[in-house]
């Protein structure tokens, strides 16, 4: 599944090789992709014939471009969606969906949207150039140079859930993701469990500077293919190989103190952490028991 920072390599990619571009033509070869566009197909076709593309943008995991007439094309990859500046001429890939014929200044290339798994999708977003309405709920992400870092602290610390169910509320830092938010609690030794509200806010700026750390280097060690034709995420960056400290570690030493990492059961995935640097928390007088996914 593709994280924020592969996201991002995808936003620059765009920026890079589709800015100015003309969207000529448009195949929707599959319904699925384009299912929550009202307009149907036929009409999310219509709705980008004649347009040009004018920036690349990104909220959390969405991307969208403005186009000239105030709309957007919305975006997200889902789990396992791809997009590709390809030319003209190459053979469509096995799972193409969407395909837009380019001119001006992408003469002679198209931007397909392949997915196989369809879990990710493409709509126009009426009026959305400068925010798609759509996304408008989603929060900043923590690369975002617009971040409110106080804001984010003190909300935070307002909430008894587990810091980090927080990190993974789109409402209040996005882009963040199971493998980062194990990876900065870690650096910042704190368990997930833990309560916002019982948290100081050193304690929370600190877990917010790794977060932001670890995504920056997965940003900077996925940015490899930044200079190719080819925009592509695949969800497999170097980075989980080489720097990963906790997440899919189990049972493997703790790369500070060397006690075996441990894996439990969370939100239907796994968290990991080092119960010696990361201690459980002490139970409230009040217990929470098997917290919803809702917001508090
Ligand atoms: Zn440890």
């Amino acid at each position: 599944m593709p994280e924020l920072p592969e996201v991002e390599v995808v936003r620059a990619g765009l920026a890079r090789h589709v800015l100015g571009a003309t969207i000529v033509g448009v195949d929707v070869l599959h319904p699925r992709p384009v299912r929550r566009d009202p307009r149907g197909p036929e009409g999310f076709a219509a709705a980008l014939a004649g347009r040009r593309i004018e920036d690349a943008r990104r909220r959390g995991k969405y991307l969208w471009l403005p186009l000239d007439n105030g709309d957007a094309l919305l975006g997200h990859l889902g789990m396992s969606g791809q997009l590709l500046v390809q030319p003209r001429d190459a053979a469509p890939e096995r799972h193409l969906r969407v395909r837009l014929v380019l001119a001006g200044a992408a003469e002679g290339r198209n931007l397909h949207f392949v997915d196989q798994r369809m879990f990710g999708g493409l709509s126009v977003s009426a009026g959305g150039a400068e925010l798609p309405t759509e996304i408008a709920h989603i929060a900043r992400d923590p690369l975002d140079p617009d971040f409110d870092d106080d804001g984010f602290v003190a909300r935070v610390r307002r909430r008894s859930s587990g810091v980090k169910r927080l990190l993974l509320d789109q409402g209040l830092i996005s882009g963040v993701g199971n493998i980062y938010a194990d990876e900065a609690l870690w650096r910042a030794g704190l368990h997930g469990e833990r309560g916002g509200d019982r948290l100081s806010a050193r304690q929370v700026r600190d877990l917010l500077g790794h977060a932001r750390t670890v995504m920056s280097e997965a940003l900077g060690q996925g940015g490899t293919s930044f200079d190719a034709l080819y925009v592509n995420v695949n969800g497999e960056s170097g980075y989980f190989d080489r720097s990963l400290h906790a997440y899919g570690r189990q049972d493997q030493p703790c790369d500070r103190c060397g006690t075996p990492i441990r894996r439990v059961a969370f939100m239907n995935r796994s968290s990991y952490f080092c119960p010696r640097c990361q201690p459980v928390p002490r139970a409230r007088r009040t217990p929470t028991i098997a917290p919803s996914a809702s917001p508090d």
